[in-house]
């Protein structure tokens, strides 16, 4: 992680060159060339992802998605690690021309949902599915694999396929996700100059959305614990009454947000968790509020939780009771480097038309994508899933989740166009 600094200073200035460079790199043969790749291979990437939607698996244990696209990049005769971060695979798919390294993140795991759609390939793991379209993901990067292998001539560098376990968290105790791949080294040997990953999103297929700068948010969780003193229900005076004392907390929690937070700068802070007391008629003695903070600055990152300590510091102690106050930082939020949507806008332009490419506005959400834009020059773009013909389509994390499957080639072909185009333009500043 050292020389991690330099490369970072290193990047930027190539990213500030980007942005000097106009046009897109992938000519008119090579669309087309991508264009019959795709049609190639549609059929058996498409029967792949069917395969990784009826075998779901949470979390640090995608063991037979894993060994699948290992068994898949290996037969394409990519250098491939396994066990990376527990579960994932790593490959480098080497240009016929020497360059950078960009790198492309697809997610693995899956949700602990019970599959209520009637697609023929339903899950067939009870109680887990892929309702948040890590099967779409891996598929799409899958296929990008096969595709742009057979376009080596035209790949200036290299590409890393990143294939990551635990985005939605690993098992309690257990460490996993990003940050874990980017401690093994993921984003080394040879140094990734820019990483791009994508989410499904239920808006109509056929559009993506992104926006620079902070894009998705932080997540962090908050536990507290307000601690005050049982007596008889009919004798409040006797005891320090922790529920009356919760239910301050949680609407002073939500008066700072709304007052001490600036309105233009969004946060968000939900407790989704309180519990306490035991019998009707029995002051509870403590009770216990858990919940998350999303943002989107590292100014109100900071500040939240100061700011909640001292809400529950003051409520707590103007009664006489006690609390503890836990927070744990999560992901950050998902940084899109506003050099690298410079370049990557005409691409997708190129590919969708005007009416494909729609401005996002942040959402509270959060991917663990976020490591890897801490670390190197991240992309991040929500592409469209919904059949446009349907009226609805149920959201992620939903168990009626069925994204439509033109999504995956199309997914593929906008992958294809951003890699080649991104290291045609850092062949060119290389030029210089
Ligand atoms: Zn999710
Ligand atoms: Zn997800």
């Amino acid at each position: 992680m050292k020389s991690n600094l330099l490369l970072k200073t290193l990047l930027l200035s190539f990213a500030l060159l980007f942005s000097a460079l106009q046009g897109t790199a992938v000519d008119k043969n090579t669309a087309r060339r991508i264009e019959e790749e795709i049609e190639k291979h549609k059929l058996e990437i498409i029967k792949i992802r069917r395969f990784i939607h009826m075998n779901p698996e949470l979390g640090n244990r995608e063991f037979e998605t894993a060994k699948l696209i290992a068994s898949k990049l290996m037969s394409l005769g990519l250098e491939i690690k396994t066990g990376v971060a527990k579960t994932g695979v790593v490959a480098i798919l080497r240009g016929d021309q020497q360059g950078y390294t960009v790198g492309i993140r697809a997610d693995m795991d899956a949700l602990p949902i019970d599959e209520l759609t009637d697609v023929p390939f339903k899950s067939l793991n009870p109680g887990i599915m892929h309702a948040c379209g890590h099967d779409i993901h891996t598929s799409i990067a899958l296929g990008t694999a096969i595709v742009l292998n057979s376009l080596k001539d035209k790949i200036k560098g290299n590409i890393k396929f990143i294939f990551q376990p635990a985005e939605e968290g690993p098992p309690p105790g257990e460490k996993g996700g990003a940050s874990l791949m980017i401690e093994e080294g993921v984003l080394d040997e040879p140094p990734v100059g820019a990483i791009l990953g994508l989410h499904v999103w239920p808006e109509n297929l056929g559009e993506v959305f992104f926006s620079p700068g902070p894009i998705l948010a932080s997540s962090d969780w908050f536990q507290i614990i307000i601690k005050g003193k049982s007596s008889h229900g009919a004798r409040p005076h006797e005891g320090i009454d922790s529920i009356v004392l919760a239910s301050q907390v949680v609407l002073s929690l939500q008066s700072a947000i709304s007052r001490a937070i600036d309105p233009t700068d969004p946060a968000v802070l939900s407790i989704g968790i309180i519990s306490g007391g035991r019998r009707s008629n029995i002051i509870a003695e403590e009770v216990l509020l858990e919940g998350t903070v999303r943002t989107l600055s590292k100014t109100n990152r900071e500040k939240i939780p100061r700011m909640m300590e001292n809400v529950v510091r003051g409520i707590t102690q103007s009664f006489g009771a006690d609390y503890t106050f836990s927070y744990r930082k999560g992901s950050p939020s998902v940084y899109n480097h506003p050099e690298l949507v410079k370049i990557i806008r005409p691409t997708l332009l190129k590919v969708l038309g005007e009416q494909g490419v729609k401005d996002l506005k942040p959402q509270m959400v959060a991917e663990d994508f976020a490591y890897y834009c801490q670390n190197i020059p991240g992309f991040f773009f929500l592409l469209g899933v919904k059949n446009p013909e349907e009226k609805t389509i149920a959201p992620l994390h939903s168990p009626y989740f069925n994204p439509d499957e033109r999504s995956i080639p199309l997914g593929i072909k906008i992958m294809c166009h951003l890699l080649l185009d991104i290291l045609e333009h850092q062949s060119q500043v290389d030029s210089f």
